[in-house]
């Protein structure tokens, strides 16, 4: 009997658990580890700062989800992998616990690195947890005027979000921003194109936020942060009265000790999802090495790739499913604009975009199916 253990219990996670479990049902160990008992949907966090849902719609209990897969669910944090030993600490409440495997998948997300811009946690916000979305919607609720920014700091790797909450924001204060009492400044560190991995969206983002009377600025390095103020490198500032970014990502240490990291932590892998030097070792989602942003759907697309080649290994077969890395993603704006992009970030010849109301409701479709399916 293979032991398999999954480490994380996000999008990566989930989508290896239940794919290995349909694979092997109760013929091989398959363990989950993480730190929380929650899964969370973070796609829909702009709707629940927004109070479209509550905290409570968008998560649901991992062990029971994975008891009914007949998965193996240890919470706790994971301290160390030793991949000499084939062994991961886990660091349970006041306890450690040893866990070995045969096949590892990692699938840890990223981590913020709020540390690396001044001023960050004394005066921005942002919304990449369920606390810091109802903190921004509350700061949104209590808002009475003045200029709003939004955006990513350099190396914050998620546009879909800053795009989406300008869009909603410019919905709350339709009637204050016609009237000039408030103004919407959308900051990207590079060009739009980049942020998006290299898809040409530009012309389409450009004209929404001109409908929508949304300032674009692009280029903008945010370096520092005051109470009033953002800074870039080169010395210009832009004022703010509230202020959304999505700080920058960064791997784990752990990755970063198993000799396999790029300079910001994410773990280098091969076309099969797999550590080239340590075959044994997947590694999927938000912690890759990956170019362009992260998102979830390629967290799953990835899952399935090292569940499948896992299996083969297992039945004594070489990898062979690979992965190809396109960004397939919705921007809602809520309305007629909404966007879907489809792009090959390896390969531009894939490239779809189309606008219209119908992608607001796939988006919305699409969460509640995926809600429907996994929780
Ligand atoms: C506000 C917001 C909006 C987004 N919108 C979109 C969107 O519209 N479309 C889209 O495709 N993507 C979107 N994303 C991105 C998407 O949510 C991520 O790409 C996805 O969650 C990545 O999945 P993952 O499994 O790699 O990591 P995560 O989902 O972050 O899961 C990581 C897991 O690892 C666990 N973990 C971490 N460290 C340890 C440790 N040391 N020990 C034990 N467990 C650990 C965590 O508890 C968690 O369970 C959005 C994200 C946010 C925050």
């Amino acid at each position: 009997m293979a032991n398999i253990l999954i480490l994380g219990g996000g999008f990566g996670g989930l989508i290896a658990a239940e794919k290995l479990a349909s694979a092997f049902g109760s013929e091989h160990q398959i363990t989950l580890v993480s730190k929380s008992r929650k899964f969370i949907f973070y796609p829909a966090l702009v709707q629940v700062a927004f109070g479209k849902f509550k905290p409570g719609d968008i998560s649901f209990d991992l062990r029971r989800k994975l008891t009914d897969l007949r998965v193996r669910f240890v919470q706790g944090e994971v301290i160390r992998i030793n991949s000499e030993s084939r062994s991961v600490s886990v660091g349970k409440e006041d306890y450690t616990v040893d866990i070995s495997y045969d096949y590892l998948v990692i699938a840890f997300g990223r981590s913020l690195a709020t540390e690396k811009i001044p001023g960050f946690f004394e005066h921005a916000h942002h919304l990449l947890d369920v606390d810091a979305a109802l903190k921004f919607g509350k700061a949104v609720k209590d808002f009475r005027g003045g200029r709003i920014v939004v955006g990513m700091c350099p190396g914050a790797l998620l546009p879909v979000p800053a795009c989406e909450t300008a869009f909603a924001l410019a919905r709350r204060f339709e009637t204050e921003i016609s009237e000039k009492k408030i103004s919407i400044t959308v900051v990207f560190p590079g060009t739009v194109r980049e942020a998006f991995g290299g898809a040409n969206i530009y012309g389409e983002l450009e004209w929404a936020f001109a409908k929508y009377d949304i300032e674009l600025v692009e280029n903008f390095h945010v370096r520092e942060i005051s109470k009033d103020k953002i800074s870039d490198d080169k010395g210009q500032a832009i004022n703010h009265d509230l202020l959304m970014l999505i700080p920058p990502f960064q791997g784990q240490e752990m990755i970063k000790n198993l000799g396999i990291a790029d300079e910001s932590g994410f773990a280098s892998v091969n076309k099969f999802m797999q550590i080239a030097e340590l075959p044994q070792i997947y590694v999927v989602g938000d912690c890759t090495a990956l170019a362009g942003p992260k998102l979830a759907h390629m967290a799953v697309r990835q899952a399935a790739v090292a569940a499948k080649n896992i299996a083969s290994e297992i039945k004594g077969e070489q990898p062979d499913e690979v992965y190809h890395h396109e960004i397939s993603t919705i921007i809602d704006q809520g309305g007629a604009d909404s966007i879907y992009l489809q792009y090959g970030i390896w390969n531009d010849e894939l490239y779809r975009l189309q606008e219209g109301t119908l992608w607001s409701w796939v988006k919305s479709i699409h969460d509640r199916y995926w809600q429907a399916v996994h929780f």
